[in-house]
């Protein structure tokens, strides 16, 4: 469903080149203002709206970036059929006082020649770095040329990715990027699905599946804090997923929340993730231990 503005709504301002992403930024830090910049791939739902929120709390002007970022999909992914509709979005935006919104198209990201890619090791490996290898490569390279492009004092993202998380904030501590990056919890429909650009792939028979993997995730949380086998609840959650009517598990996982190496026993706090597929759509979700 589309959201349409009120009449005092303004419609964000639209700009789609660095140049002029660079002075308007200028210009609100010579006001004196602070800017949040919310990284985004369009298609916009309420998850994406709650960063935009939280960032006007830590800022007096909000900058969204959308921009579908083909080097962070692998050949044989949805890059060509990923949702999109950017009046849609704009109209959402309108209704929550955004200042800028910037549209690169892939020829203003990727110019002639382009030939960096920015790679970060340790929380990238496992978990969705294992199975997309193509995937954080192309996600740091984007990250890393959005925060240098905008120069925002804060940039807001989902823990919904919280592995992407992780990723941004030891990308931003190593290339002394100063964009302070900020986590926000994960926005959930009524019965848990944790809301994705993605779930407009699942048929309802599927979306009335899909609730399973919070639970699930959920199980191993209260059962890896409560000291119980770890291991085993692993093995049912996975078991309990297929029996919902899952495919195949990527992983489900109870790793260090810090640096994602997978643990057995919570000595300090940790992270469950999982990642599943339904139909052709994989889902992922976490939750804190
Ligand atoms: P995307 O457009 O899917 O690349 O997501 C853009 C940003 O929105 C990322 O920082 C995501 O983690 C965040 N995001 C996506 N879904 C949610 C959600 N359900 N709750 C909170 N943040 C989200």
């Amino acid at each position: 469903m589309s959201v349409v503005p009120a009449r005092s709504e303004a419609m964000p301002r639209v700009v789609h080149s660095v140049v002029t992403l660079r002075k308007a930024v200028a210009a609100f830090h010579a006001k004196g203002e602070r800017v949040a910049v919310v990284p985004t791939m369009g298609a916009l739902h309420d998850g994406h709206l709650a960063l935009v929120e939280a960032g006007r709390r830590e800022a007096e002007r909000i900058v969204v970036t959308i921009f579908v970022n083909p080097s962070q999909f692998a050949p044989s992914e949805d890059f060509s059929r990923y949702p999109r509709d950017f009046d849609g979005d704009l109209a959402k935006l309108a209704g929550l006082r955004t200042d800028l919104v910037f549209a690169p198209d892939v020829g203003t990201m990727y110019p002639k020649g382009f030939a960096t890619r920015v790679t970060v090791s340790g929380v990238s490996e496992g978990l969705c770095g294992a199975m997309r290898p193509h995937f954080f490569g192309g996600v740091a390279t984007v990250v890393t040329k959005l925060l240098n492009q905008c120069g925002a004092d804060v940039a807001m993202f989902g823990e919904k990715d919280y592995q992407q998380l992780l990723v941004v904030k030891r990308l931003a501590a190593d290339l002394d990027i100063p964009t302070r990056i900020t986590g926000v919890p994960t926005v959930r429909e009524a019965d848990g699905v944790a809301m994705s650009s993605r779930n407009v792939y699942l048929t309802p028979e599927q979306r009335r599946v899909a609730p399973e993997l919070f639970a699930t995730l959920n199980r191993v949380a209260a059962i890896a804090c409560a000291g119980g086998n770890v291991a085993t609840a692993i093995t049912e959650g996975i078991a309990s997923l297929g029996k919902a009517g899952f495919g195949p598990v990527d992983y489900l996982a109870l790793c260090d929340a810090e640096s994602l190496v997978p643990v057995v026993r919570l000595d300090r706090p940790g992270r469950v993730l999982g990642a599943a597929w339904l139909g052709g759509t994989r889902l992922i979700d976490n939750v804190p231990a």
